[in-house]
């Protein structure tokens, strides 16, 4: 089941960016599923501006993302046709999450455990919860 975007953000990064997710331009369906809170749609973008220079980088086609969730408080992304090189940059940007809050983007972020949910998230959004 394709996940379809629900806020402009996210519409926004498909729109901007629809070779890395898929765009299936008949059917207008997207393949990939983002399951994130908006704090990491622009370190999303950063990942993949970083692997749009790899590719050219080593003359390669580009990754195809399919899949971003939230695991243990880290971004989790799983992309087809990665190099070895762009295996690296999803995981440092990966690592990079754990700092970064989920819910608002400052990049403070500790993890917190939520109702038995890891998060990355700020004390600002920790105290709005
Ligand atoms: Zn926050």
């Amino acid at each position: 089941m394709p996940h379809f975007p629900t806020d402009e953000d996210y519409q926004n990064l498909f729109r901007d960016f629809p070779d890395v997710f898929y765009w299936n331009d008949t059917e207008h369906e997207y393949r990939a599923s983002i399951c994130v809170g908006n704090g990491w749609v622009s370190l999303i973008r950063k990942l993949i501006e970083a692997l749009q220079d790899q590719a050219k980088t080593e003359g390669t086609r580009l990754p195809v993302i399919t899949d971003i969730k939230s695991k243990y408080g880290n971004m989790s992304v799983s992309a087809d046709y990665t190099t070895a090189a762009m295996d690296d940059i999803i995981e440092d940007f990966e690592d990079i999450s754990g700092s970064i809050c989920e819910t608002c983007g400052a990049s403070f972020a500790k993890q917190q455990l939520t109702a038995g949910w890891v998060t990355s998230m700020c004390q600002l959004c920790e105290r709005r919860n």
